[in-house]
C-alpha cells in the first residue's frame, strides 16, 4: 500500500548495492547491512548491566537450544527458583521483624524512649509493607457485567490454557498486554492495550490472550505474590535510600549514611532478579506456547509480527497526538470521532512494507537480548514457535461474537483514543 511519493531508490553507500525503501521508514541494505540500526542500543551502564545480559543471552541460547533439540519445555522448580523464594520470604521477614520490634517497644515503653523507638519502627514497617496492587482509576476498567462476550472469550482462553479466568479487564493505552494480581485475595487483572488489540486480527488476539493467560500456571515467580510483592518492598526500599539531591549541612551526612544500606537493598535486588531471570526466560516460550495452542501456531507468529514493528505503532500515534496539538485540542475534538485514530492507525500497521520487518528481525538478532532480557528477542520467539508441527486453534473466532466484543469495547475505544488525542502519547 506504499504510495509511489513515498518510494525511493538509491543506491548503498557502503556496497553500491541498490537499496530500495520507504521514506516513512529507515533505509538500509539488506546486501551488507549498512543503516541497518541507526538508533543504536542504549549503551550498557556498567558491568553490572553487561554481566546480567551476558547472563541473559546464555540463558536464552540455551533455552533454545533445548527447544531445537525437542526437549519438553516444562516449567521447573530449580534451585534458583527455590533460592528465590527463601530470599523473599527473608525481605518479607525484616518487614514482620520491623513490626514486632515496635509494637514491643511501645508496650515496654521505657519511661518514653520506648515510645519513640516503637513509633519509628512501626512508622518504617508501614512503609516497607508489601503493597497489593489495586485496579487503576485513571482507566477504563470491564467488569464481567460490562462486557458478557469479551470475559466469555477470555474464559475460553483460560480453559484451554488451564487456569482460572480474570476478574477484571482493564483497557489501557500501551502497545502490550499484561497480567497482574490485585487485592489481598489475589484476583487477577488483565490490560488490553488498545494500540496492541486495534492492530492485531482476531485469532492473533485469541494468542494474545493464550500468551497472557500462560504466565499464569507456568511457574512464573515473578509474577507470584511472595517473590514479585518482595521485588516491590525491595523497589520502595531503594527508592526511600536514594541520596537527597544537592545536600547541605546535616543531609550530607544523611547521604552518607545512606549509602551502606543502598548498597545492600541494590545487592538483595539483583541476586533476586538474577535468580528469577531464567525461570522468566522460560516462562515466556511457555506463554508463547500457549498462545499458539489458544489462537494456533499462525496466529501466534503473526503475534509475533506485529510485536516486531511495536515502535512503529508508537511513532503512529506520536504523531497523531501532535497533530491534534497543533490543530487545537478542543476543535479537533470537537470536527472529528476520536475512535477513527483506531482506523487510521490499523491503515498505517498494515502499511509497514517487508523490508521494515526484515529490518527488524535482523537489529533483534544483532542486538540479542539486550532490550529487555525477561523477554527473549522477538525473532527467536517466533524461530521457537516455528520449531515443531504447527498447532491448530483450540479457540476459533467467529464473527458474531467479534462484533459483540467490539461492541462492548466501544466506549473505551473512544475514551483512549481521546485521551491520547489529548494528553499526548508516551507509548
Ligand atoms: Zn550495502
Ligand atoms: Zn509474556
Amino acid at each position: 500500500m506504499t504510495s509511489a511519493a513515498e518510494q525511493i531508490t538509491q543506491a548503498c553507500p557502503e556496497c553500491g548495492a541498490g537499496v530500495e525503501g520507504d521514506r516513512r521508514f529507515t533505509l538500509w541494505c539488506a546486501a551488507c547491512e549498512w543503516n541497518i540500526d541507526p538508533a543504536k542500543p542504549e549503551p550498557e551502564r556498567g558491568r553490572v548491566d553487561r554481566a546480567r545480559r551476558a547472563l541473559a543471552r546464555g540463558y536464552g541460547e540455551k533455552l533454545l537450544g533445548e527447544v531445537a533439540q525437542g526437549d519438553a519445555l516444562a516449567a521447573r522448580r530449580d534451585t534458583s527458583a527455590v533460592l528465590a523464594y527463601a530470599l523473599a520470604l527473608a525481605v518479607h521477614a525484616v518487614t514482620a521483624v520491623l513490626l514486632l520490634a515496635g509494637v514491643w517497644c511501645l508496650v515496654r515503653g521505657w519511661g518514653g524512649v520506648g515510645m519513640v523507638a516503637g513509633a519509628i519502627l512501626l512508622v518504617m514497617a508501614v512503609a516497607l509493607r508489601p503493597r497489593f496492587a489495586r485496579l487503576p482509576d485513571d482507566r477504563p476498567v470491564l467488569r464481567r457485567a460490562d462486557a458478557p462476550e469479551l470475559f466469555a472469550l477470555v474464559d475460553d482462553v483460560a480453559r484451554s490454557v488451564g487456569t482460572r479466568t480474570v476478574d477484571a479487564v482493564v483497557v489501557g493505552d500501551e502497545v502490550n498486554a499484561s497480567v497482574s494480581t490485585y487485592g489481598l485475595r489475589g484476583r487477577r487483572r488483565l490490560t488490553i492495550g488498545l494500540p496492541l488489540w486495534e492492530i492485531l486480527t482476531p485469532q492473533e488476539r485469541i494468542a494474545l490472550l493464550g500468551h497472557e493467560l500462560g504466565h499464569y500456571g507456568n511457574g512464573d515467580t515473578r509474577h507470584g505474590l511472595v517473590v514479585g510483592t518482595a521485588l516491590q518492598s525491595l523497589g520502595q526500599w531503594h527508592y526511600s535510600f536514594a541520596p537527597i539531591p544537592n545536600p547541605a549541612g546535616m543531609q550530607i551526612l544523611v547521604n552518607l549514611l545512606y549509602v551502606l544500606p543502598r548498597l545492600f537493598v541494590r545487592g538483595v535486588l539483583m541476586l533476586l532478579d538474577q535468580l528469577t531471570l531464567r525461570a522468566a526466560q522460560r516462562a515466556e516460550y511457555l506463554a508463547d506456547r500457549e498462545a499458539a495452542r489458544a489462537g494456533s501456531t499462525e496466529a501466534a507468529a503473526g503475534l509475533m509480527d506485529r510485536l516486531l514493528v511495536a515502535d512503529s505503532a508508537v511513532t503512529a500515534l506520536q504523531r497523531e497526538a501532535n497533530q491534534a496539538s497543533l490543530r487545537g485540542h478542543g476543535a479537533a475534538l470537537r470536527a472529528e470521532r476520536p475512535e477513527h485514530l483506531w482506523d487510521r492507525l490499523a491503515a498505517h500497521m498494515e502499511s509497514v512494507p517487508g523490508h521494515e520487518y526484515e529490518r527488524l528481525r535482523r537489529v533483534g538478532a544483532r542486538r540479542g537480548h539486550s532490550v529487555d532480557s525477561t523477554h527473549p528477542p522477538t525473532h527467536l520467539r517466533r524461530t521457537c514457535l516455528l520449531t515443531g508441527p504447527p498447532l491448530p486453534a483450540a479457540v476459533p473466532t467467529d464473527a458474531a461474537r467479534e462484533r459483540r466484543i467490539a461492541a462492548e469495547l466501544a466506549a473505551a475505544r473512544t475514551a483512549v483514543a481521546r485521551r491520547i488525542m489529548r494528553d499526548g502519547y508516551q507509548g
